[in-house]
């Protein structure tokens, strides 16, 4: 029986272990893929307070990750499949596990554009991590699709890599930070097909085209490229979750300011859950305000 069960090894549920482990709560923390979570699909991240050069993002969570094991808290590689909320137990893909409380911390994933071609060029052509894929792109024609602040920095950082990166926006105006915006008109390698959407990828073994509907005048045509990254946001990794708590229409968990979800027992931190920005940085707030209200929580359950 542990004290708490996080799920999900990101920025925000490696948070609430560092925070649970230094409370002394007896703590596993469940993780399905990598430790460290989305952010290691970007190489670096600038806005991470007190790092003026940036940092890698596998240091960062490679850092993260070594606080929370010095402090005991034990992490497992497994997918969540169901809880029982009222029992409080937690079924994985490595069995069972029963808990007092759970912090769920599960994430986002990348969206998928939906067009005819993408699943079939998945690997071989059609990526949504610039920094695992980049370099097979050497001298290569690659396309970015997206308008954020996700879209900006992996193009940039496939320009260190690609003869051309074109950006395909269905806008006129991107959304991503200023600064960014500033260091994509800056960079000779990157241009930009606004006011247009990607309706389908072609090829015979590997990506050859994209077809592109140009939205003001509705015209399609092929654009010959070697790769697509797609970067249209994301959506909450919270399937395993169905009919347990409370969801807005897209998915997100409901809290409240203090990670309070609507069912006793349970929290939710990060970018699982709704709030108004999805930074690394709010993620380990919302982290450590989960761990100590389930601290509170499991303490009051002891009187
Ligand atoms: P985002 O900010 O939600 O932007 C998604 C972009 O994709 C938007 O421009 C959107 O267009 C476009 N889009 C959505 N669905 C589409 C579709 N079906 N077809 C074509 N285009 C579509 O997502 P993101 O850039 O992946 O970032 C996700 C979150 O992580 C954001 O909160 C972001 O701020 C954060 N992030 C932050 C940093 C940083 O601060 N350094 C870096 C990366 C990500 P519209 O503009 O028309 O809606």
């Amino acid at each position: 029986m542990y004290d708490l069960i996080i799920i999900g090894g990101g920025p925000a549920g490696l948070t609430a272990a560092l925070y649970a482990g230094r409370s002394r709560l007896n703590t596993l923390v469940l993780e399905k893929m990598a430790v460290g979570g989305r952010i290691l699909m970007s190489e670096t991240i600038e806005n991470y307070p007190g790092f003026p050069q940036s940092i890698s993002t596998v240091e960062l969570m490679g850092r993260m990750e070594e606080q929370v094991r010095k402090l005991g808290v034990k992490i497992e590689s497994a997918e969540v499949l169901e809880l029982d909320c009222l029992k409080k137990e937690v079924k994985t893909t490595n069995g069972k596990f029963d808990t007092r409380a759970i912090i769920v911390a599960s994430g986002a994933r990348a969206r998928k554009l939906n067009v005819p071609g993408e699943e079939k060029f998945t690997g071989r052509g059609v990526s949504y991590c610039a920094t695992c894929d980049a370099p097979f792109f050497k001298d290569k024609k690659v396309v970015v699709v997206g308008g954020g602040n996700a879209v900006a920095e992996e193009a940039i950082y496939l320009s260190r890599f690609a003869q051309t990166v074109s950006i395909i926006h269905r806008r006129q105006d991107l959304r991503a930070d200023s600064i960014l915006q500033e260091r994509l008109l800056a960079n000779h390698k990157i241009n930009f097909i606004l006011s247009s959407v990607v309706t389908e990828i072609k090829g015979a073994q590997k990506v050859q085209a994209v077809v592109i509907k140009d939205l003001l005048n509705l015209t399609e045509r092929d654009f010959i490229c070697d790769g697509v990254f797609i970067y249209i946001g994301y959506d909450p990794d919270t399937g395993f979750l169905k009919n347990k708590l409370n969801f807005d229409e897209k998915g997100f968990i409901l809290t409240d300011d203090k990670m309070f979800t609507s069912t006793s027992g349970i929290f939710a931190c990060g970018d699982c859950r709704q709030k108004s920005l999805y930074q690394v940085i709010n993620a380990c707030g919302d982290g450590a305000v989960a761990a100590d209200s389930a601290y509170k929580f499991i303490s009051s359950q002891e009187r």
